[in-house]
């Protein structure tokens, strides 16, 4: 059991108000709000041992180097990985991506396949197309149905010996929906094909095992689990991480550099190029801590209240529709009212100090799918609360009576 009240008092930001009204975060699918043990290990950092690391011999870049590899072995346990090198800090779930689909530009072929799902963000879809306009590579894609699911028997369908690579998300952002990931990997295992998971919108409410999943590659962001902005994580298996190229040159990435050959460090640091963000790293680490202290279980098991609470709070609202109705999902909902536009009611209860996202949450072909503009959506943590829900509630009546 969660001790909500309790839990919203590490969160300074919950205390404050919008438009003279406390505020009420429902836009945490965008982005998770900041506890204070976070905060605080950004300010030590910049306050007590603020330096660049793995190249200095002074004590300040020690004490960095070794809060940020902490971190890295942190974010390892986490998720489950072997090895601490198989975890490549990242700046987020795109660049994660970004990563990978580089790579294997000079493992594809003309011909080769590669298959997407339609309940995509677009960061795990752009980046493929990219990957198919420079080797010929076709894109095939795992359909939707109503319901907001995966429809796996046209999945089967499109495995062959051409599939090189299956990529998808854990839980979509749009509508919630937890897809079958196993299944996703084991069918494209079968086949040869190598497999990435977008796990931004999962890591939230459940503790991924790469190991177990037997997955390929794992991204995701800190910003979306407490932690900071532009700092992320890409696992990859140790294989895979060995035969694909570095994604970008410079500094760190490096063994030895001359005019006739430069070679390349080896892993993490060979998809590491740059100064990091180390402070960003660090909190990441902190971040995780801190969701674990309180207990995946607990999160989801509360989470599951609130959605349920909400789904029936909101739906006695007339003219009220719901998209992704699964049954497996988790605390998104995302809606309509009648023909009013999501942006219109977006902004009268932001008015009433309620953040939700509106439009088409960076997957459009999930709005073009039900031919829809976008949808209003309020995704859950938590730390949100029953009474925020009746607020939303009573905030979107609100906008109904005005906007009809
Ligand atoms: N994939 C999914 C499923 C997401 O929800 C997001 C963030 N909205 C991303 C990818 C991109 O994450 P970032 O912007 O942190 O790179």
């Amino acid at each position: 059991m969660l001790d909500v009240q309790k839990i919203r008092n590490d969160f300074p930001i919950l205390t404050r108000e919008v438009n003279g009204k406390p505020l009420v975060y429902f836009d945490n699918a965008a982005t998770s709000q900041t506890p204070q043990v976070v905060i605080d290990a950004i300010v030590d950092y910049y306050s007590s041992y603020n330096a660049n690391i793995h190249r200095g011999v002074h004590t300040l870049s020690q004490e960095a180097t070794d809060a940020y590899e902490i971190a890295r072995k942190k974010i390892q346990e986490h998720f489950g990985a072997k090895r601490a090198h198989e975890i490549i800090l990242t700046s987020g779930t795109t660049h994660s991506i970004n990563i990978i689909a580089t790579g294997f530009t000079s493992l594809l072929s003309k011909g080769d396949e590669i298959i997407v799902s339609a309940l995509e963000h677009h960061s795990n879809i752009v980046p493929w197309q990219m990957l198919c306009e420079r080797t010929g590579a076709i894109l095939k894609v795992i359909p939707m149905n109503e319901d907001g699911e995966l429809v796996m028997h046209v999945y089967d369908q499109l495995l062959s010996n051409r599939t090189k690579l299956v990529f998808t998300n854990h839980i979509s952002n749009a509508l919630g929906t937890i897809n079958p990931i196993e299944e996703i990997i084991e069918k494209a295992h079968r086949v040869g094909a190598a497999v990435l998971i977008d796990g931004a919108q999962a890591c939230p409410h459940v503790k991924p095992d790469v190991e177990a999943l037997d997955v390929d590659f794992y991204v995701a962001s800190a910003h979306k689990l407490c932690g900071p902005t532009g700092v992320g994580m890409l696992y990859g298996k140790e294989d895979w991480l060995n035969k694909l190229p570095p994604y970008q040159g410079g500094g760190e990435m490096i063994e030895q550099v001359t005019f006739e050959k430069t070679t390349y460090a080896g892993l993490p640091h060979k998809f590491e190029a740059g100064t990091p963000n180390i402070c960003g790293g660090i909190a990441f680490g902190v971040a995780l801590d801190y969701m674990n202290s309180i207990g995946f279980d607990n999160i989801a098991a509360y989470e599951n209240e609130l959605l349920e609470y909400g789904t029936q709070k909101l739906l006695e609202i007339e003219g009220l529709k719901i998209y992704g109705t699964s049954k497996n999902k988790t605390s998104v909902i995302s809606f309509n009212l009648d023909n009013i536009h999501p942006y219109d009611v977006g902004t009268i209860v932001d008015k009433l100090g309620i953040a939700v996202r509106t439009g088409h949450h960076c997957a459009q072909p999930i709005m073009d799918f039900y031919n829809i503009p976008g949808t209003v959506r309020a995704s859950f943590s938590f730390y949100n609360t029953k009474e925020e829900i009746d607020a939303l509630v009573e905030a979107v009546k609100k906008a109904k009576m005005m906007l009809s």
